[in-house]
């Protein structure tokens, strides 16, 4: 079984097709207001609320401006409480390391939890090339699995799927008849329980995810809803994580902050129904063995640039997702990126830059909601001006990049805006070729690129007389 790994696309051609499918915005307006509606509740029954969001950004960022000193204080305390700490550069590197703890557990099939980051590597399909099968054991994850397709919200993978969806998976992917299953969610639930617990039982291998893990004592935590992380870090013998190496907190003191911020940004919860933290390894209690890995994969060059660095202090709780009218739109899948919305806008480009995922940082109408919502502060409209430079210069310095349309028609406004003499000019050239084009007031269709602009919005004519020219005539 696979989620399938999303395929890198130019944004505006895969929220073009997304805009077509009406049941998933239905999902995902009712989704997503729900949940917006519940967190505005929980946040704002918190006096101190606005602290918190600012003492989770200043600890972010003394962590960023540190990180070495952190990770290594996390290996000494991992080390020192019996686990097993590897670094990996890339994808690649975690995931060799992964099928060769599987292999020499002699585990064919393993139980996962809570983990984007090994849905950004794509360990699921690097362990089946390895004769490994992984199954997701968060019901939404499930959810996509059994369908073959990618995640399409951070918290609530299957986001845009309802719940006949579902049940069509579970009888496909259960192998239930359909007299055993109605589209009752109560219903629902169970089955997956039932096709889960059999599997953590067997399960001599889990691999998890991180929130946190801190450097102090070597303490790594998972938050979440449905107890399976609970199953999953404690049942099968041996225990594999996978975190970004911007996961780390400096102490217990910082997990006060986050684990205030986390659950109300995201499921709009005051507390995490279950809240894992494991230190190594104790004798006769849980896994008889922890391997920490931690992941690089393109996030030290995010680090290595000032403007971009806040981006690596994402919690991924989603609430930026909620509250994006693009994203509310078009779903998850037309980002081309196991990180959609907001946050998949800045993180993806950075972390796996591409010609498609360029396209991303224009994915964005600059309201500023997400920044407003964050929980650590992350100033998300600056970044995406940051990285929307970037790209253009990038295509600016390719081979077609000063012959592109685009660059071309930028290149004319500024030379004509420039210059006032050089604006009325041009304002007065407009006037005269207008007329074929002109119907009324507006024009509703221009040729050639240019039609780009018309497509979806008409343009007001140049009027007769500018305001300029009124007021120079005036007496
Ligand atoms: S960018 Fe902020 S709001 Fe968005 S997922 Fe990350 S922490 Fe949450």
């Amino acid at each position: 079984m696979s989620g399938g790994a999303p395929r890198p696309r130019k944004f505006a051609e895969a929220a073009r097709e997304a805009l077509k499918d009406s049941q998933l915005r239905r999902n995902l307006a009712k989704a997503t207001n729900t949940i917006r509606a519940k967190r505005s509740v929980v946040t704002s029954e918190l006096p101190d609320w606005q602290a918190l969001r600012e003492a989770g950004r200043a600890v972010k960022a003394e962590v960023m401006a540190n990180l070495a000193t952190y990770l290594e204080r996390l290996e000494t305390a991992v080390t020192a409480r019996g686990g097993t700490v590897h670094w990996a550069r890339d994808g690649a590197e975690a995931n060799a390391i992964v099928c060769g703890i599987a292999a020499s557990a002699g585990a064919r099939e393993v139980v996962k939890v809570k983990s984007i980051t090994t849905d950004e590597i794509g360990l699921n399909e690097a362990l089946a090339a390895a004769g490994v099968t992984a199954i997701e054991t968060d019901l939404a994850e499930l959810i996509v699995q059994l369908a073959g397709e990618p995640s399409s919200h951070i918290l609530v993978p299957a986001i845009h799927k309802n719940r006949a969806q579902i049940r069509a998976l579970f009888l496909e992917g259960m192998g239930l008849e359909p007299s055993e299953l109605s589209d009752e969610p109560a219903e629902l639930t169970a089955a997956a329980r039932r096709f889960l617990r059999e599997r953590f039982f067997r399960a001599e291998v889990a691999v998890s995810g991180a929130n946190f893990a801190v450097a102090e004592t070597g303490s790594v935590c998972v938050v979440e809803s449905e107890g399976n992380g609970r199953m999953c870090t404690t049942l099968p013998d041996t225990l594999v994580t996978v975190m970004g190496i911007e996961k780390v907190v400096p102490d217990w003191r910082a997990m006060e902050v986050f684990l205030q911020l986390l659950p109300r940004s995201s499921t709009a919860e005051r507390m995490n129904p279950y809240t894992s933290f494991w230190s190594g390894v104790s004798a006769g209690d849980g896994p008889q063995a922890f391997h920490l890995i931690l992941l690089d994969n393109g996030r030290t060059t995010v680090l290595a640039d000032e403007a971009a660095r806040q981006t690596l202090h994402c919690i991924r709780c989603s609430a930026c997702l909620n509250v994006c009218p693009v994203y509310a739109r078009v779903g998850g899948h037309a980002y081309g990126s196991v990180y959609p919305g907001p946050i998949g806008a800045i993180l993806t480009p950075q972390l796996r830059p591409s010609a498609e995922a360029d396209t991303l940082p224009f994915a964005s109408s600059l309201c500023g909601a997400c920044y407003e919502v964050c929980p650590v502060k992350i100033d998300i409209p600056r970044v995406l001006l940051h990285l929307r430079g970037r790209a253009v210069e990038r295509r600016r310095r390719s081979p077609s990049g000063w012959r592109s349309g685009e660059d071309a028609a930028m290149r004319a406004a500024a030379y004509v805006l420039a210059e006032p003499r050089r604006y009325r000019r041009a304002q007065r050239l407009a006037r005269g070729g207008q007329g074929l084009l002109a119907r009324g007031d507006t024009i509703a269709w221009l040729p050639g690129m240019l039609g780009g602009w018309t497509r979806t919005r008409d343009l007001p004519v140049v009027p007769a007389q500018t305001f300029r020219e009124w007021w120079e005539a005036r007496p």
